[in-house]
């Protein structure tokens, strides 16, 4: 059903389509008569629902910065897990990963050769970990999805190289997101840097859409072509989270069906932050 100039826009901001969402619908016509892949409605967001995703990404964020304070050798991962559960509870959230698909824990544990989704359990950090804690909060109705790395005591150089090199991808993949680039820009981006230090990217797991749901559309690659994938416009909302490791890109994930690991036991690191597309680029809501 197509929309007549003067009624009230799709998108829920009130204002005529005239005046909100009728020139970009038509560019955007264009280019899927032309096969680009074009953002679904569904996963634009409101002004209201910017706000409350904001919130939630500044609890995980608030979360992930109390921790810097918590985290050292000795400290199970376990430990890590109430911390962040009773935080969470304590400001009226509840942590998204708490039986997501059967997840036993309220938070995302990763150490050294682990890719993602480590289980928190007795494990004790010691010097020379490098570690993962990703946090997701549902605030209000609305997900907060970031993650970043800690480093235990003294670090290899390899893997504190990893670490800055995993994290400046994230950067980078963040400073590729404007209206109408694509999301194949991002990935394209992170794995050009990764290869200047011979380190691999992550192909089983991805970014992904996020702030109504815990998974949305668009999955959002870390590797591949550039001028590929979907559409950007404003008000989407996904993570940029690269997975980078020394050695190979290839994971297996273990037993316990959760944690993913390198294929060849070597060190892998992660960084996530949660990102709205803005009419001029890109607003980091989890920063
Ligand atoms: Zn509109």
């Amino acid at each position: 059903m197509k929309l007549s100039r003067n009624d009230a826009c799709w998108c829920g901001s009130g204002r005529k389509y005239k005046k909100c969402h009728l020139e970009m619908d038509l560019r955007l016509e264009e280019l899927e008569k032309k096969g680009y892949i074009i953002p679904p409605r569904s996963i634009i967001k409101t002004e209201e629902q910017i706000a409350g995703i904001r919130r939630a990404c500044q609890l995980s964020r608030e979360i992930l910065d109390g921790l810097e304070d918590v985290i050292a050798p000795g400290l199970t991962t376990e430990a890590i897990n109430t911390w962040v559960h009773e935080y969470t509870m304590a400001h009226g959230a509840y942590p998204a990963p708490l039986h997501y698909n059967g997840y036993p824990k309220s938070v995302c544990t990763s150490i050294n050769e682990v890719i993602c989704h480590g289980i928190p359990e007795q494990r004790v950090l010691v010097d020379g970990d490098i570690l993962n804690v990703d946090v997701t909060c549902i605030l209000d109705g609305y997900y907060g999805d970031t993650s970043r790395m800690y480093l235990i005591g003294e670090p290899s150089a390899q893997a504190r190289e990893l670490v800055q090199v995993a994290r400046e991808c994230m950067y980078l993949g963040i400073e590729q997101v404007r209206p109408f680039n694509r999301v194949g820009d991002i990935g394209y981006t992170i794995e050009q840097h990764v290869r200047k230090y011979g380190y691999s990217v992550v192909q089983d797991f991805g970014g992904h859409g996020v702030g109504v749901e815990f998974h949305e559309e668009p999955f959002v690659q870390h590797y591949g072509e550039k001028d590929s994938g979907m559409i950007l416009i404003p008000n989407m909302v996904f993570t940029i989270e690269p997975m980078i490791n020394t050695g190979t890109y290839k994971c297996r994930v273990l037993d316990d069906n959760w944690t993913a690991v390198t294929a060849d036991g070597s060190l892998s690191a992660q960084w996530e932050h949660t990102v709205r597309v803005t009419e001029g680029g890109v607003e980091i809501l989890s920063e």
